[in-house]
């Protein structure tokens, strides 16, 4: 899981723009595609950034294998591009030909959204006028719902590879058919898979040894629960992540993992200072706002939380809106053996906090109240979101039936996931607090952080998974009043019912998710993921903020 960090817009211009995009006619094959009028104010939501980490503390051969780790890093790119789509290779060498106004921007749109689509306006086309293939590229653009499970009711057999994380759906004589991604993308995995060897061979720290050569060898086979383990168990200053993981790409079916890569530096005084929080999992589970039934105190207690600077992003985490935080691996089985890891990115936190939540607390909250977001709540925030991902139903028992919830909520459950590790997180901080664990100073301005913060992740878009779990919790809070709105149309958090709807939508979660009521979260999603008006006027008037970085990474050109 992730956070990725957003802000806005939903912006009316782009929108129209999108209308207009919507009748360009269709270009011919070999002639690039029509950008749209606005390209270069949507281009302007990503403001250049460049990175920062300091290397310092790495021994020589870690530092060393980081050349290996970019070049294995450069390959999961090329596999995410074809995840996202299939006419991507076709499609980008158009692209380059661009020429005229508005071409750069559109060459640098399109690498940052990684194909012709606007992730910031539910996958509406910004260069040309096809439209986004739900399933991305992982199934056959033309495969309906309704085609894939018809054919696994006429071939139970093949369920489990059609609906695994690690299999591409393709054509074959006859049908469907279900490649697993180690015979899919052999080439560009060898050749990942070499890189992690040699990096192997340089890195002088023994876990993260092998680490890389667990990973190099699940390549080849699809089974990453290994090397999954072994990288719950790094414990050097480099935090390498690399391979297939989340699910969001995946618009129809969400079941089919995007190949990405984060590599990092561990920053190791941070490290230290959070990890006392780790201790206090099974307390907070404990107190979870649900009956003790649906407590799930059989996870891990091992929840390691690694503060980090990014040296470098591949893949799925580097389209579109950038991540600040992750836990990972979503593998239940080595959660519950081991729990999961946080890994937060300090360094484009801070960015994304000092440029675009700010900005928009400027906007947003009422005059006399910006002062009281802090940087200090903002990183306890993400950090509890993380955290809260290890807690609340996981594998659970429906009529009998042993499941996950990610299986019975499906395309809806990122989302509920998201917010349900938001609101969560919020819940903890005040348990925490109350304990005398959390700072009194953190959780006092933990709602005027929260507002602005909120509004910053629905600038994603609702088809994005934190977007539409955003959007929810908004809808949520506004509906008991723990959110009000003043006369000049600013947010204000209504104290005397804050925190009470905070736990009340945290076992609102926890039950559709303890339950695995699909039919229950559909409800939940149709009553609270339309914007509410409050909230759409804010958000339209956020727009010369940026949405987010492009970072250029000190490690390559961009
Ligand atoms: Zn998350």
């Amino acid at each position: 899981m992730r956070v990725r960090s957003l802000s806005l817009s939903i912006c009316l211009l782009a929108v129209a723009a999108h209308l207009l995009a919507c009748t360009a006619a269709t270009t011919a094959k070999d002639e690039a595609p029509a950008p749209v009028p606005d390209i270069e104010a949507r281009r302007a939501q990503f403001a250049q950034f460049g990175l920062t980490a300091s290397l310092e503390h790495l021994s020589g051969g870690d530092r060393a294998a980081l050349e290996h780790l970019v070049r294995a890093a450069d390959w999961m790119d090329v596999i995410f591009k074809r995840q996202a789509w299939a006419g991507h290779e076709d499609f980008e060498k158009r692209v380059a030909t661009l020429k005229g106004p508005g071409a750069q921007a559109a060459k640098d749109y399109y690498r940052i959204m990684y194909g012709p689509w606007d992730r910031l306006l539910s996958h509406e086309p910004f260069l040309g006028d096809l439209e986004h293939p739900e399933g991305a590229g992982y199934y056959p653009e033309d495969m309906t719902k309704e085609e894939f499970d018809a054919w696994i009711a006429a071939h139970p057999e093949d369920e489990e590879s059609f609906k695994g994380l690690f299999t591409m759906i393709v054509r074959s004589e006859g049908g469907l058919e279900a490649v697993s991604y180690h015979e899919f993308f052999k080439n560009e995995l060898s050749a990942a898979r070499d890189e992690l060897l040699g990096a192997a061979e340089l890195a002088d720290t023994p876990s993260l040894k092998t680490y890389l050569r667990s990973r190099a060898e699940a390549f080849f086979s699809d089974d990453y629960y290994q090397s999954d383990m072994d990288w719950m168990d790094l414990d050097g200053n480099l935090e390498i992540v690399i391979g297939p993981y989340e699910t969001y790409e995946d618009g129809l079916f969400g079941y089919k993992a995007a190949f990405e890569a984060f590599l990092c530096v561990v920053d190791p005084d941070d490290s230290a200072a959070l990890a006392k929080y780790k201790g206090e999992l099974p307390w907070l589970e404990l107190q979870l706002p649900i009956p003790d039934e649906h407590k799930n105190l059989d996870r891990g207690s091992e929840s390691p939380i690694s503060v980090t600077d990014e040296i470098y992003t591949a893949g799925d985490t580097r389209s579109g809106i950038q991540t600040i935080a992750f836990n990972l691996p979503n593998d239940e089985r080595v959660r519950e053996a081991k729990g999961s890891k946080k890994v937060l990115l300090k360094n484009i936190m801070r960015a994304k906090y000092e440029n675009i939540l700010v900005p928009i607390a400027r906007h947003a909250l009422p005059e006399a109240d910006v002062a009281r977001a802090s940087w200090d709540a903002y990183f306890n925030f993400v950090l509890f979101h993380e955290l809260c991902h290890g807690l609340g139903p996981g594998r659970i028992t429906v009529d009998g039936r042993e499941t996950e919830v990610r299986l019975e909520l499906r395309d809806l459950y990122s989302s509920m996931e998201e917010a349900k590790a938001d609101v969560m997180g919020i819940w903890a901080l005040y348990q925490l607090a109350d304990k005398g664990i959390m700072d009194e100073k953190i959780v006092d301005s933990l709602a005027w952080t929260v507002v602005p913060g909120l509004l910053r992740s629905a600038r994603f878009g609702v088809t994005e998974a934190h977007g539409l779990g955003v959007v929810c919790q908004f809808s949520y809070l506004i509906e008991k009043g723990a959110i009000e709105v003043t006369a000049d149309q600013r947010l204000r958090p209504v104290l005397s019912k804050w925190r009470g709807a905070v736990t009340d939508l945290t076992h609102d979660l926890c039950m559709l998710e303890a339950t695995g009521d699909y039919e229950a979260t559909q409800k939940f999603v149709e009553k609270y993921g339309p914007v509410p008006p409050a909230m759409q006027s804010i958000l339209e008037s956020l727009g010369d903020i940026p949405v987010d970085i492009d970072p250029v990474y000190p490690t390559k050109g961009s």
